[in-house]
């Protein structure tokens, strides 16, 4: 079959094949546990719930505005007020289909063909794909050596006279890292000097842990919305648990949300209403959902943590925010692909290689399920790599026995 060159160079999603493969030993009866899904454990807020039942008994489900409901617009123009100190209208809100959207929407919008964004590694994996989708060229930055955040010096070093923009996720999917103020201060000073967009994925920004705090890049500019060359990106997928409502937006200077908004009515239309209210009653509810995700998550690193502890070889940066840990098991192979696939047919436990993420010889743990998964998958991750750990381990009644090492 002929396909478009483009299209064919996309990358498989990388958890694809190993949920396949998990699939599949699950389907033999196998005690399967899952480490590499990336969503909260919790129920849908009950305010999300009741509002987007009350759209749907109401029977009036149709086309929603391209750009947004006016309600759930307004509510982000609130949400943005209120945790980012910033002023927006609703002229500067679009309303996606999740946070991928937003995030493909903006790059269709800022690139030309062969135009440079910046992607700081490690890095979600969508990131590259997306923008190669829209005929742009990824430029990856690497951290800095034992750290999972990068040089300013580094950044400054990859611009060239083709970068639109770079990419800023903190806290980071795969690391958990918070990039430090000062980072995100000159950042944002050197592209708005430059005229380069910072793109901050703020997906994850209230999962933080210890206190800690993800600083908006918002707060290192004077400039008005209209002005800035800071654009945000958020939703609700991971901060109230609710990934299958798909509703994200951005908030950007009203140019471009028109021009998002020109893209969206020719492509998909407007986000389901009933979604679009869901997304309003989680945000308009009581806050404490939120905050019991993050306790729950918080609870969940460091139960990690105390795993790690005991697992020689293994090195771990631990992570300050969202739901996972990226430990470096270069003391065991270098190839992350070889050993997820090891540790999901020898410990029965998902997890997804580094190299998706920029970060080869790591794997990235999910940290999001139960406390028993956590602890049941680290136990056993342990027990298949580290000749220190016992050798025999009890997976569900099934007595395992390590005859590898
Ligand atoms: N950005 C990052 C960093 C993510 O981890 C994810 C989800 N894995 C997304 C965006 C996409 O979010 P949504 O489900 O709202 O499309």
């Amino acid at each position: 079959m002929k396909l478009s060159r483009l299209a064919s160079e996309i990358a498989e999603s990388p958890t694809l094949a190993l949920n396949e493969e998990a699939r599949l030993l699950r389907e033999r009866g196998e005690a399967v546990i899952n480490l590499g899904i990336g969503e909260p454990k919790n129920k849908t807020p009950l305010d999300a719930i009741l509002s987007s039942a009350a759209k749907l008994t109401g029977g009036d489900v149709k086309y929603a505005p391209v750009d947004g409901v006016p309600s759930l617009k307004k509510t982000v123009v609130r949400y943005t007020g209120e945790n980012y100190g910033k002023l927006i209208a609703p002229e500067n809100v679009i309303i996606t289909n999740g946070a991928k959207q937003s995030l493909f929407n903006i790059f269709f919008s800022i690139l030309n063909p062969q135009d440079e964004v910046i992607v700081l590694a490690p890095y979600w994996v969508s990131y590259p794909e997306i923008i190669k989708m829209c005929l742009g060229k990824p430029v990856i930055v690497a951290p800095e050596e034992a750290a999972f955040t990068p040089r300013f010096e580094d950044i400054e070093r990859a611009v060239t006279p083709s970068t639109r923009a770079v990419v800023v996720n903190s806290p980071n999917n795969p690391s958990g890292a918070i990039y430090a103020s000062d980072l995100m201060e000159k950042l944002v000073d050197f592209c708005e000097r430059k005229g380069i967009f910072v793109v901050c994925d703020d997906i994850y920004h209230k999962l933080v842990f210890d206190g800690k705090e993800a600083v908006p890049a918002y707060r290192f500019t004077q400039k008005d919305v209209e002005d800035t060359h800071i654009i945000v990106v958020n939703g609700v997928a991971k901060i109230y648990g609710m990934t299958g409502f798909r509703v994200g937006w951005v908030v950007a200077p009203r140019e471009l949300v028109r021009v998002m908004t020109n893209i969206t009515a020719q492509t998909t239309s407007g986000v389901s209403p009933v979604s679009q209210a869901a997304a309003e009653g989680a945000l308009n509810g009581p806050q404490a959902v939120v905050e019991a995700i993050r306790l729950q998550i918080q609870n969940n690193r460091d139960i990690l943590l105390q795993e790690m502890k005991s697992f020689s070889g293994a090195r771990l940066i631990p992570p300050d925010g969202t739901f996972y840990a990226l430990p470096d098991l270069r003391a065991y192979t270098g190839n992350s692909m070889e050993l997820a696939r090891f540790l999901l047919q020898r410990a029965l436990v998902v997890t997804v290689p580094g190299k998706e993420f920029g970060m080869e010889g790591h794997i990235r743990i999910s940290f999001s399920g139960s406390v028993k998964d956590v602890t049941e998958g680290m136990a056993r991750i342990k027990w298949a790599l580290d000749p220190g750990s016992p050798n025999e381990i009890y997976v569900g009644d099934k007595r395992m026995v390590r005859d590898w090492i």
